[in-house]
């Protein structure tokens, strides 16, 4: 059975890149019918912040991302928060400390450097395992100094080889890195134990996560081949490294790009969906051809094989392009409802809106479901219908469409339109376009561009002949006349 975790530390916004590493975790587990754990490794009281945490749970509920094991639904394997298995920690250590796969290290930095110096080599080489045999007089002596020991995991002397789910095989020649730090000279432990002894008792079977920690990866294996042999780890889990994530110039993209930010989008009216389906495009791709899919299809075709170990391009234009889609996939009905709270936010729509302020907003809905990526840009174009007495117009379009020959074409529609038996979207198309293209002779730019910064204040809005219908007569006329002035 496949069980894969989230695990990340809680510091700062939920980002882009741990968005990306907890869907793909998930999306495997999905795929394959397995259990999916939510850990918190809070190990770090200087960093790590509760107010992170909610965020996380924020972000990740909002995109739908559930758990079934975690600090909040419990589980078998609890505690889900490392600050709660200090007790776990500090008898495994000791357990690794008995049976000689660690030992007390008491050298300190610059001993390390000078003994390096000493013998010719580069003194920044890490440490030298120095501590690993000493006799019990030299602890004695250390420990008579009033020395307090860090733990270090003793490396063996042999290669380190794993199938990487994403990069294929990977191996760390014997003798490359240092026997590690586990716990400190407090004995409070490390990332380097705790992440592994977790995933060994929470049944882990597929760490994914991001390249950045696959320096990592060789050591934790070298802890699970212990933790093993002292019957607390079942197997090694596979391996499975994501891409880096990069932004337009080829850098890795910053936690603290405003871009990066997960809860901004949330809070611009970005659909969950079209921001779930963006981030599973960077590394993964459904199809050669195709770029927009649901949720559903992701999770019937993810897989980490087809995970691409190049760094990922974070891709704006394509972002916004995909969410886009994903405004349109959605029944207009369902739109028209996710729309009212952010007209009600913008105070545009009362807390109760009556039943025409309803209607309306069902038929001008499917008017802003084009052009529109997140609801905030779709609520925005709406504004028109709702500002009343607060409507203002666009300055930029004002000084695009209204100050130049605007004159014109307003009188010829005001004339035409005053005179309109019926006040449909046909008749008025029928009218404007009688009156400013055939018998004024105006292009149609020329004619409808003023027009349609008078009534809807920008020149990106709705169609202008839908607009005017559901604005009503009465006030299309006053905007036009007050545009004349
Ligand atoms: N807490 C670690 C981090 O946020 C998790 C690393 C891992 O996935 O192994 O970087």
């Amino acid at each position: 059975k496949v069980v894969t975790r989230f695990c990340p530390s809680p510091t700062g916004t939920p980002h882009v890149g741990l968005v990306r590493t907890c869907l793909f975790s998930w999306a495997y587990a999905r795929h394959h019918g397995g259990t999916f754990v939510f850990r918190i490794e809070d190990t770090d009281a200087s960093r790590d912040t509760e107010e992170s945490y909610q965020q996380l749970v924020e972000g990740l509920s909002w995109l739908g991302l559930t758990w079934d094991e975690g600090p909040d639904v419990g589980g078998p394997n609890g505690p889900y928060r490392q600050s709660e298995r200090s007790e776990i920690y500090a008898r495994v250590i000791q357990q690794l400390l008995e049976s000689g796969y660690a030992y007390k290290a008491y050298s300190s930095a610059e001993e390390v450097e000078s003994r390096h110096k000493a013998a010719g080599r580069d003194p920044k080489l890490g440490y030298d395992n120095f501590d690993r045999d000493l006799s019990e007089d030299q602890i004695a002596a250390f420990e008579a100094e009033g020395r307090t020991p860090v733990v270090r995991m003793r490396m063996p002397a042999e290669d380190i080889t794993y199938v990487d789910g994403v990069r294929g095989e990977n191996t760390t020649p014997a003798g490359t890195i240092p026997d590690y730090v586990i716990a400190r000279g407090d004995g409070s432990p490390l990332y380097t134990l705790t992440n592994p002894v977790d995933d060994a008792m929470m049944g882990i079977t597929h760490v994914v996560r991001g390249v950045d920690l696959m320096p990592s990866t060789p050591r934790q294996i070298v802890m699970y081949r212990a933790l093993s042999e002292l019957g607390i780890a079942q197997q090694v889990p596979e391996f499975a490294h994501l891409p880096l994530i990069v932004d337009e110039r080829g850098k890795k993209m910053s936690k603290r790009d405003p871009r990066s930010n997960l809860l901004a989008y949330r809070d611009e009216g970005y659909l969950p969906e079209g921001v779930l389906n963006y981030v599973a495009t960077l590394g993964w791709a459904i199809s050669g051809d195709r770029d927009v899919f649901t949720v559903q299809e992701l999770i019937d075709n993810f897989d980490l094989a087809n995970v691409n170990s190049n760094p990922a391009r974070f891709d704006e234009k394509k972002f916004n392009a995909i969410c886009g889609e994903h405004l349109r996939m959605i029944e207009a009905d369902q739109l028209a409802d996710l729309l009212l709270p952010e007209l009600q936010s913008r105070n545009l729509l009362p807390k109760e809106p009556s039943a025409e302020q309803l209607r309306i907003l069902q038929e001008a809905t499917p008017l802003v479901q084009e052009r529109n990526s997140t609801l905030g840009q779709a609520a925005d174009m709406l504004r028109f219908l709702y500002a009343g007495e607060d409507f203002e117009l666009d300055e930029a379009s004002v000084a695009k469409a209204l100050k130049v020959d605007a004159a014109e074409p307003l009188d010829g529609a005001l004339d035409a339109l005053s005179e309109l038996s019926e006040w449909t979207t046909p008749a008025i198309e029928e009218t404007l376009k009688e009156t400013l293209v055939d018998k004024l002779g105006l292009k149609p730019r020329k004619a409808f561009q003023p027009l349609r910064v008078a009534v809807c204040g920008k020149t990106v809005s709705p169609p202008l002949y839908e607009s005017m219908e559901l604005l009503g007569r009465e006030l299309t006329l006053d905007r036009l006349r007050a545009a004349r002035l």
